[in-house]
């Protein structure tokens, strides 16, 4: 039975791939420091009480004991959404480079497969448009999203270090805005902040004039692309996202449609480098995976109202448990 680690595994995406590991007959290890995550993310998994599954507290910027073989190490743990960041700078920053070096020294010492998960925000606010993996980027390292830009841009470069020196088997995963059931509903990203902004009745909180553009992909097309990167022999980074682009504003009014809402829209001051247009080439993964995206906004976005129905106090569910 392969035995997987994964760092972060208690946040969104990470519990969404507890539960594909564990679909594929893997042994799951699940390290977090709940700084971000939330346990009730990955409980169904202990209710189980499946042996294969085990939850392991751990701040993964310190040296990584894990007893046994290993092999697949997938490093997700890092503060994702801008708020986060934002809060929690100094961790972002020793998670993506500290906890990087730990992950793959882990790998290293067991002969396991390490698997990075980068982001888009590696392009920053991209001047190429849609963004191929051999664009380099547009970042700007002493501005507020700096801390995570470079965190992931370093975390890049040692992984390909350790993969070129020690001869590590390493993947790289460049992951596009990806929403779905379990995001945290106050992480401050668009759709969480629409999606309970507009099952409240409160206005919309759209930054500038919503002209800036976005690419959102559903949680199981990414497992999919990190499942089927993660077995594949490419030691690129691929990007995995839904080219499907719309503007925030449209993006705003699409959700206060499909939740019904009476809620209308506000608009406040954009944040610095804001990224202005974001949309991935999924071209090497079309070619190399055999991966595109099959569910697309409409049903990602039907799917992940459910979820926030039930997660979000409205003044009816207030009033009922009060
Ligand atoms: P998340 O905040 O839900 O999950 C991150 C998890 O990492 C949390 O459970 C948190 O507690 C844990 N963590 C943070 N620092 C840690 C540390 N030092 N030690 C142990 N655990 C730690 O965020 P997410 O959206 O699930 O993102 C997961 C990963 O995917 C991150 O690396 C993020 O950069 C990357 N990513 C996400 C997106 C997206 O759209 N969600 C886009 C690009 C990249
Ligand atoms: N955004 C917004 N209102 C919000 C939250 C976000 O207009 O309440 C905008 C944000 O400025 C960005 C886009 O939505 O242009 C996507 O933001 P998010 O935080 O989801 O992810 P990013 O892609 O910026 O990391």
């Amino acid at each position: 039975m392969p035995r997987t680690l994964i760092t972060g595994g208690a946040g969104f995406l990470g519990s969404h791939l507890c539960d594909r590991f564990i679909a594929e007959g893997h042994e799951v290890l699940c390290m977090d420091n709940l700084i971000t995550g939330n346990p009730d993310n990955i409980a169904h998994l202990f209710e189980r009480d499946d042996e294969r599954f085990t939850f392991i507290k751990h701040d993964v910027t310190n040296y990584i004991h894990v007893g046994g073989d290993l092999d697949y190490v997938l490093h997700f743990a890092s503060p994702a959404s801008p708020i986060d960041y934002l809060k929690l700078p100094i961790q972002t920053l020793k998670v993506g480079a500290l906890g990087t070096h730990k992950a793959l020294g882990l790998a290293k010492a067991k002969n396991a497969r390490f698997l990075l998960a980068s982001t888009s925000e590696v392009y920053g606010d991209p001047q190429t448009h849609p963004q191929k993996e051999t664009y380099w980027g547009n970042v700007n390292p002493i501005g507020p999203r700096g801390v995570y830009d470079e965190a992931k841009r370093f975390a890049e470069a040692i992984t390909m270090a350790y993969n070129r020196y020690h001869g590590v088997e390493t993947r790289i995963v460049r992951i596009f805005n990806t929403y779905g059931p379990r995001m945290r509903i106050d992480d401050g990203r668009a759709l969480p902040t629409f999606m309970s902004q507009a099952l409240r009745g409160d206005p919309l909180t759209v930054y500038g004039d919503g002209s800036q553009t976005r690419s959102f992909q559903y949680v199981d097309d990414l497992v999919e692309g990190i499942y089927r990167l993660l077995m594949s022999s490419v030691e690129e980074p691929v990007n995995i996202g839904n080219p499907d682009e719309i503007t925030i504003k449209e993006f705003a009014e699409e959700i206060i449609r499909l939740t019904g809402s009476s809620s209308t829209i506000t608009y406040e001051e954009l944040p610095k480098d804001d990224p202005q247009v974001r949309q991935p080439d999924i071209t090497r993964a079309r070619e190399r995976l055999q991966w595109a995206p099959a569910v697309d906004r409409a049903e990602g976005l039907a799917r992940t109202l459910d979820y926030f129905r039930s997660a979000v106090p409205t003044s009816d569910t207030a009033s009922v448990s009060s």
